[in-house]
């Protein structure tokens, strides 16, 4: 086996601590990454505090893998030693089922195995990237240009391709105007790709000391949703609205923001369901759909569009001991836009 270390949760109730277990060793077909930067998502913190469900203990998060090539089997054929390379949020999957023939890994009929917090085919726990090194399935990982910095395109491994992927799906772009609701994590990469395709861009938020930033990012309108004149001002305005939004919010109110047949695309997870009155739908024949994260092809897609278009995170980079500050000041709504973890700091 291969000696890891990392930081996990023992429990939903104790915070992340240095810890050191086993990965397998390196199959045929696998790749050993010496990871250099993980980013942080809302769902780490989600899952480590069993806000969705139950989840599988110790728990080592990190789902915004880059780093390097140390190790690779006899057979795997698309990565050699000292290649970059990314994980995202999965690590295997079916295969066999027709969304993984198309490349929906995510939509595995099966059932994929997640990055962390999940059980691979052998029954053992996955452990994410808030570690020093992960053994994956070279039809699992991706290929990092070095035209980019690194540090900043670790977020794109699950902030970019979960709003790069349903703006593509519902191929909003140019006479579209599209509002991402959330200046987050997925926030500001959704205001990226949207403004990239050509959309008109507004930011729903509710903090009014983002407007700035966010113009920066190129949106092109700023409402901050507690203003009942500002949110007056944009009602029925919207073909599509990215909710990237981690707690409860009232729904109701967000579709009236819709035109007639708009879409509001639900990617952010809050631990409770939605409570959507059918008047807030039918009045306009409005849609709420949502996405999940992307398949392999895709999120290569994303990576490949980024390097092309020069598009990384915003990012702040901490160390590894200082991620519980960092869990408390997301939960406040205060990051731009994304903490990436330093790991030569584990
Ligand atoms: P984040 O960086 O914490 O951003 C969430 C943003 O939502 C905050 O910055 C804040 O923006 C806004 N917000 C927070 N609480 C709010 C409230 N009560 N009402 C209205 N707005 C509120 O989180 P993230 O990493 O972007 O993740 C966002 C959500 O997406 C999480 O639930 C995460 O689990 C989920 N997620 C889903 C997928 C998927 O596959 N669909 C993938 C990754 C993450 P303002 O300050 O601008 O209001
Ligand atoms: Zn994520
Ligand atoms: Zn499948």
């Amino acid at each position: 086996m291969i000696q890891a270390k990392g930081y996990a949760a023992q429990t939903a109730e104790t915070d992340l601590a240095p810890w050191d277990f086993e990965r397998r060793e390196v199959g045929p077909h696998d790749v050993q990454l010496e990871i250099l930067f993980c980013g942080v998502c809302h769902s780490d913190l989600h899952q480590i505090k069993n806000d969705w469900f139950p989840g599988i203990f110790p728990m080592v998060p990190g789902h915004e893998i880059v780093g390097k090539v140390i190790q690779v089997g006899d057979h795997v054929k698309k990565f050699k030693a000292d290649d970059l390379a990314g994980v995202g949020c999965l690590v295997d999957s079916c295969r066999t089922c027709d969304n993984c023939k198309d490349g929906l890994e995510q939509y595995c009929l099966n059932g994929n195995v997640q990055t962390y917090n999940g059980k691979g085919k052998d029954g053992v726990p996955t452990y994410g990237g808030y570690s020093n090194t992960i053994v994956v399935h070279e039809d699992f990982v991706l290929h990092i240009s070095d035209k980019l910095p690194l540090a900043a395109t670790a977020p794109l491994l699950c902030a970019g391709i979960t709003t790069y992927s349903p703006l593509r799906y519902w191929k909003v772009g140019k006479g579209h105007k599209l509002a991402v609701l959330g200046l987050g994590g997925l926030g500001h990469m959704g205001v990226k790709f949207g403004v990239a395709f050509g959309a008109d861009v507004t930011v729903l938020s509710t903090s009014p000391s983002k407007e700035e930033a966010a113009k920066a990012l190129g949106a092109h309108h700023f409402v901050v949703t507690s203003d009942p004149a500002q949110l007056e001002a944009v009602k029925g305005s919207f073909d599509f609205i990215l909710d990237t939004v981690s707690a409860e919010h009232d729904m109701n109110l967000y579709l009236s923001l819709l035109k007639t047949n708009g879409t509001h695309i639900c990617v952010g997870v809050p631990s409770e369901a939605y409570a959507i009155h059918p008047f807030s739908l039918l009045a306009g024949r409005k849609s709420v759909s949502g996405s999940g994260i992307g398949g392999l092809p895709e999120t290569q897609e994303m990576l490949d569009y980024c390097a092309e278009h020069n598009i990384v995170s915003d990012i702040e980079m901490i160390d590894m001991k200082d991620i519980t500050a960092a869990y408390d000041r997301m939960l406040k709504g205060d990051v731009r836009y994304r903490f990436v973890i330093d790991m030569a700091t584990l």
